[in-house]
């Protein structure tokens, strides 16, 4: 699969796994990737704990969903826990794998044991121009409709962002977000800035009132009130909730997909159940005129 060109000349479906760590986990997993598979998605991404303690998870899950369930696979990489000889030998399992989509990553601090960091990495755009060195991968990059947390304001987010596109991603996908304004107000001063890759929506269904306080903190994305009522309305009741955050997610979908996005990679926390659903509302509803 030839990921950028599909991005620009069709619709994306996709969906994000996590490496699980038990094995009921795993079986549920398998079970999550078998129905969505039905689906056809044109890919599935696989993340990467910015630890670096355990990258082989994400590399031999990535192997088993292309050689076992047919999958077309990204693989998420993140670098500041890693030296460039670690991510050579990581490059080297991927390949092997067969595994040529790679979704180049940072991580997070937080997330790295100052101790064991011997990085030789600081910013993503370092990892995707030595990626690219080395050849053999199509790249991708993370970008943030919102602006990334650290950074002092959407401009220079954007500007920075325009240097991964220079070293070498092909194809952004986006943090998620609840409010499609965020969107394309990104996409228009992202080509403004120069960017022309596409930009792929990551789009989640919120699934309880805890949730929704963690990504507002950690992610600080914007909940509009309509959802945030109707999250606090559902609270405690799991099925209502269910029908709100999928009904919410689905017209967001919808309306991304009329107002030209190329496709939709839904966040699935293993699980099937919303984005089928989700899919099955926005494939099955009429297209808005163009
Ligand atoms: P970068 O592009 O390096 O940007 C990080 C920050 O540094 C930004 O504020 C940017 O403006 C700034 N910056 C960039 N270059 C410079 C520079 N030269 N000088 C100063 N500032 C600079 N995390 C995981 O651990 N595993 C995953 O699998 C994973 N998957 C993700 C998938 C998607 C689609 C997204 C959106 C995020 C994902 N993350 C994942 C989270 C991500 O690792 C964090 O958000 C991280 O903090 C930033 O990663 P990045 O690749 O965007 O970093």
């Amino acid at each position: 699969m030839n990921l950028p060109e599909r991005l620009r000349t069709g619709t994306v479906y996709s969906f994000e796994f996590y490496p699980p760590k038990t094995a009921e986990d795993t079986a549920r997993l398998f079970n999550t990737a078998l129905e969505l598979k039905a689906l056809s998605p044109d890919f599935v991404s696989v993340t990467n704990s910015s630890s670096g303690v355990t990258p082989y998870r994400t590399v031999a899950l990535c192997g088993v969903l292309k050689a076992q369930f047919g999958l077309e696979i990204v693989a998420h990489l993140t670098c500041l826990a890693h030296t460039r000889r670690e991510i050579a030998e990581i490059c080297d399992g991927l390949k092997k794998m067969d595994i040529t989509n790679v979704l180049a990553l940072r991580g997070d601090p937080h997330n790295v044991d100052s101790g064991a960091r011997r990085s030789d990495y600081s910013y993503a755009a370092q990892l995707i121009a030595d990626l690219k060195r080395e050849g053999g991968f199509s790249l991708g990059g993370a970008c943030y409709p919102e602006k990334h947390p650290e950074a002092a304001s959407l401009e220079a987010d954007i500007a920075r962002l325009r240097e991964k596109v220079d070293a070498g991603a092909e194809y952004l996908i986006t943090q998620l977000f609840f409010d499609n304004s965020y969107y394309f107000r990104f996409l228009e001063k992202a080509a403004a800035a120069g960017i022309s890759v596409p930009v792929l929506p990551g789009l989640m269904p919120l699934t309880g009132y805890k949730q929704m306080q963690n990504f507002t903190k950690m992610m600080q994305v914007t909940v509009p009130d309509e959802l945030r009522r109707g999250i606090e309305r559902w609270e405690g009741d799991k099925d209502g909730m269910f029908k709100f955050s999928v009904e919410y997610a689905s017209r967001q979908a919808r309306a991304l997909l009329d107002g030209g996005a190329p496709g939709l990679h839904l966040y699935t926390l293993n699980r099937s159940r919303a984005a089928i659903a989700i899919l099955k509302n926005v494939k099955g509803a009429p297209r808005a005129a163009a």
